[in-house]
């Protein structure tokens, strides 16, 4: 093949591949074949001449692909997920087209540095401790290379931990043979830990002793302890530790915190196995799974699970690279080259002596999708795998059997094992899903693994409805043949009046009787109490000295870092600003206007199209008011009754009623994650009995709201604290409101004109009435400042029209306050309206430009909507940030004083903060009440 042959079938290449990705839902997930099913299709010898490429691209349609079994496949759901990725593969076509082997740094030495560098990149990234990295510091001892495979970080781990004892026991028994101190070594390992421990300690002819893991399936310090001690007392002695976080059979986490300590007494190596899990800790959310991690000797996770690259690219860290070369060098003089004392030979960190230039395709993938890029890959596998968790929890024939933190569900159907078997042998023999089974607690359970690199939601119900359909088949048919023969397994079933009580039972009955049946081990894994909502509130900071935190929430479409403000789009569009670029920019939730919405295009065209996301093309998150808000503020005709609110519609004129039911109506047929109750709105300017009486309407409209709600198991309905400005109503209202099962509360009636003063002490105290475990939701507050203060007396979730209302008046938002473009004093301004903002507007366009066509041309309003939500993203990200880097206090100055630099901060927001412990006259004032 020559040049010219090769860009067109390369060019072909890319057009197969492609097709291949794009057409894969089509075919079977695994194939339909014998063993041996290639033999009869392809010659027993090879070709004696070359032949046509043509030739040779044929035979992959007909005699591959047919016995592929297609990993990228959105219904493969086995094993773990198997990296893949546009930009890896190109960086693999590079490293092929580059053809090195990269063994020593003279030998390619970009091969080498960008693998150093890529791995202190990814190990910051993880959070691994500064020792793992090698440019920490100007001598650090530790560094990171690629393994082809975690079994071989594993091995080649136990082989330096082994080196590095027999060393240490020659120093005290100098004239003792090897193969007498090698026969006293021991290594450690959960039950639950890969099979590549065993094969490692087999290969490295060790003792190596299973232990027993605790009922959530982790490793304790105390059974590690308990075991050396033991083996120290038959004269054995223990040399490494494995520990796994996310165990392959259920992604359980090894207690690292306790164990840590024990090896190290023990003077073990301890080495830390994340294949897969590992790759989760770049988000901050998952990071406390990583406890201990400072007593880890080496670590390792795999890239080419869980991180869109490709297979092999498994990455490892040692805290003393000094230890793990000792096992490994022989140095040949024809390997040795002039910088050796200087550089990194990674051909003395592994077995093999060749090395492919891995780096950079992994390389590629972080500089093209980014930090955040990455983290919202994973929170999307693991937002699915809790879909699916609840899908699996709402009927009531199935169990799940592990804690589901991160992409893997496993699930059974209750009963006993073969059943299971045969359901899943029935699914795996369909083609229609790919699952493969695992033993948890001595029982067959299912594996359901997020995997296709773009899975969504269609996906995970696609593969539900498979799930329960087969199984709804399968326990008809056993009822009708073999209901005798059904038994339960479990141990506290084992009693046997009530097993044989069973054999007489129709299978609808034993279902209710095995409800009844306490499982032991669905009774330790469902620990973290579900919500019944679908939504999970996840707290992962709260602010030392006053009540702001920073948590997860999830919902069906993405998780939403919180504090977050909230863009609000009006007919299901931003103006002045596509879904697209909101993704863009990291929008992870926006508001629809349900009185808008309900109008044009109306419930029944959003009905049919499935809801206002895929009417709109927004994936993420959405959240609707009730429309009541609308028409209090829109209509001067608006009247309020019991039944609801009585309008005259400004499209036609005619006589509308907005009540509870309908409201609630037109949202179901929105479909937003978060749905508003219709409170009943009073001026927060008006005073007297009309507020009570708005107050205690609010509260039964939301009973009717409830009652109502169609799709509690897609839409968290929120409800509305409302009670004007006096302190007596509002504490009645909250009290009311949390009678009811909710998964968030919504604090209404305020930023409707009252004075600053009384807004921020009904906001105060509605924060502490409502509960921390559940979202707050702050209505219509955007400014920044009150942004900055609202956080800081604990709201989690803002919306304001202000933002991209003001833009289209062509004002930007920057750190000071507002830039309006308009004036003239722009026009000769060559600087983009913000250094520091990264949006596109900003990397591309003046403010002279800006100046020039903004209000006249659309696109103006394009380009400082997007700035202006990219400023209001950032802040919340800003302020997100420093409360989980404990630097709350430290914003709120910083902050005011870039936005007040005369020190003019505005009374109210002064006495708000003080309220809170922050007191911005006198600084040197204690800020922390705790300490
Ligand atoms: C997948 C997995 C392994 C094996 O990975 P390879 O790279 O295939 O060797 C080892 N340990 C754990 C925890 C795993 O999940």
């Amino acid at each position: 093949m020559d040049s010219e042959e090769f860009r067109q079938r390369g060019r072909e290449m890319v057009d197969y591949i492609i097709e291949y990705m794009e057409t894969l839902g089509e075919r079977r997930v695994t194939p339909s074949i014998e063993p041996g099913y290639l033999r009869e299709l392809i010659p027993k010898n090879a070709p004696n001449k070359g032949e046509k490429w043509k030739e040779i691209m044929s035979d992959v349609e007909t005699k591959i692909m047919p016995g592929v079994a297609h990993w990228q496949h959105p219904r493969f759901h086995a094993y773990f997920p198997s990296g893949n990725s546009f930009p890896s593969i190109l960086g693999d076509m590079l490293s092929d087209g580059i053809g090195a082997i990269g063994f020593s740094w003279a030998a390619s030495p970009a091969c080498t540095e960008l693998e150093t560098i890529v791995l202190d990149w990814l190990g910051q990234m993880i959070g691994l401790p500064q020792e793992f990295l090698s440019f920490s510091d100007g001598n650090s001892k530790g560094g990171g290379v690629m393994q082809s495979s975690a079994s071989e970080c594993v091995l080649v781990s136990l082989l330096a931990a082994r080196a590095q004892k027999i060393k240490e026991l020659k120093v005290v028994h100098p004239f003792t043979e090897d193969g007498v101190l090698l026969s006293k070594l021991v290594a450690y390992c959960s039950r639950e830990a890969h099979s590549c421990v065993e094969k490692a300690a087999m290969i490295a002819f060790t003792k190596l002793r299973i232990l027993e893991a605790d009922e959530d399936l982790s490793l304790r310090g105390a059974t590690l302890a308990k075991a050396i001690e033991e083996d120290r007392a038959l004269g054995l002695v223990p040399f490494f530790v494995s520990a796994t976080l996310g165990t392959t059979s259920c992604v359980s986490f090894d207690n690292l915190a306790e164990i840590g300590p024990v090896a190290k007494e023990a003077g073990a190596w301890l080495h830390v196995d994340a294949a897969y899990a590992g790759n989760a800790f770049i988000c901050p959310e998952f990071k406390y799974l990583m406890e201990g991690i400072e007593y880890a000797t080496s670590f390792n996770t795999n890239p080419n699970k869980w991180l869109l690259t490709n297979f092999d690219c498994s990455t490892m860290w040692v805290k003393d690279r000094f230890k793990l070369t000792q096992a490994m060098v022989v140095d040949p003089l024809y390997l040795q080259h002039s910088h050796s004392d200087k550089a990194i030979d990674y051909r003395h960190w592994g077995i093999p002596l060749s090395r492919r230039f891995r780096a950079l395709k992994l390389w590629f993938v972080i500089r093209n999708y980014g930090v955040e890029g990455l983290q919202n890959y994973i929170r999307q596998h693991c937002r699915l795998a809790k879909r699916f968790e609840l899908l699996v929890k709402a009927d009531e024939r199935f169990e799940v059997c592990n804690n589901v933190r991160m992409g893997l569900v496993c699930f059974r159907v209750k009963g006993e094992d073969q059943l299971n078997r045969k359901l899943l042998s029935k699914i795996n023999a369909s083609g229609k899903l790919h699952m493969v089974p695992a033993c948890i607690h001595g029982r067959f359970v299912i594996r359901f693994c997020v995997c296709a690199q773009d899975a969504k939601d269609s996906d995970i119900e696609y593969a539900w409805k498979v799930i329960s359909d087969f199984a709804t088949e399968l326990l008809d048919d056993e009822s009708v043949d073999e209901k005798s023969q059904i038994k339960l397994t479990n141990e506290e079933a084992n009693d046997e009046e009530f097993v044989q009580h069973v054999g007489n039972l129709e299978i609808s009955e034993l279902i209710d009787l095995m409800e009844k049946v306490q499982f032991p081990m669905q009774k330790n894994h469902s620990k973290p109490a579900m919500s019944r909502h679908p939504l999970t509130f996840q707290v992962l900071a709260q602010c030392k000295t006053t009540k702001a935190k920073c948590s997860l929430m999830t919902l069906p479409h993405h998780v939403v870092e919180t504090p977050v403000f909230m863009p609000v789009g009006t007919q299901g569009s931003l103006k002045g600003i596509i879904p697209e670029q909101l993704e863009q920019l990291n929008c992870q939730i926006m508001l629809g206007n349900t009185y808008h919405l309900g109008n044009r295009p109306g419930p029944d065209l959003l009905e049919s199209c499935g809801g206002l996301h895929n009417f709109m093309g927004w994936p993420r998150n959405l959240l609707t008011d009730s429309g009541g808000f609308q028409m209090v503020s829109l209509l001067d005709l608006a009247e309020i009754t019991e039944e609801g609110v009585k309008f005259k519609s400004p499209y036609d004129g005619s006589e509308c009623l907005l009540t509870p039911e309908r409201s609630i109506e037109i949202q179901n047929a929105i479909g937003a994650d978060i749905i508003m109750q219709l409170d009943d709105v009073v001026s927060s300017t008006v005073s007297g009995p009309r507020v009570e009486e708005a107050m205690h309407r609010t509260t039964r409209w939301l009973d009717r709201c409830l009652k109502a709600h169609k799709r509690p198991e897609s839409q968290n309905l929120f409800p509305i604290v409302q009670g004007g400005l006096d302190p007596k109503l509002r504490t009645e209202s909250a009290k009311q409101l949390m009678e009811r099962e909710v998964a968030g509360f919504a604090v209404g009636g305020l930023s409707g004109g009252e004075g600053k003063d009384q807004f921020w002490r009904m906001v105060h105290l509605s924060t502490d009435l409502l509960p921390n475990d559940k979202p707050r939701y702050l209505m219509g507050v955007g400014f920044a400042t009150d942004l900055v203060v609202c956080c800081a007396l604990g709201c989690d979730m803002f919306d304001c029209v202000f933002p991209t209302r003001t833009a289209r008046f062509g004002c930007a938002l920057v750190d000071s306050g507002q830039l309006n473009l308009k004036l003239k004093l722009f026009g000769q301004d060559f600087r983009p309206i913000d250094e520091k903002c990264d949006c596109s507007t900003c990397r591309r366009y003046t403010r002279a430009y800006l100046h020039t066509v903004a209000t006249i041309e659309t696109v103006a309003c394009n380009l400082i909507t997007v700035h202006n939500v990219a400023y209001q993203l950032r802040l919340m990200r800003n302020i997100r940030e420093s409360i989980m880097n404990g630097t709350f206090v430290e914003f709120i100055f910083n902050f005011m004083d870039t936005m007040y630099p005369k020190k003019d901060f505005p009374v109210w927001a002064t006495d708000a903060l003080r309220a809170v412990n922050v007191d911005l006259i006198d600084r040197t004032k204690e800020q922390n009440p705790d300490s």
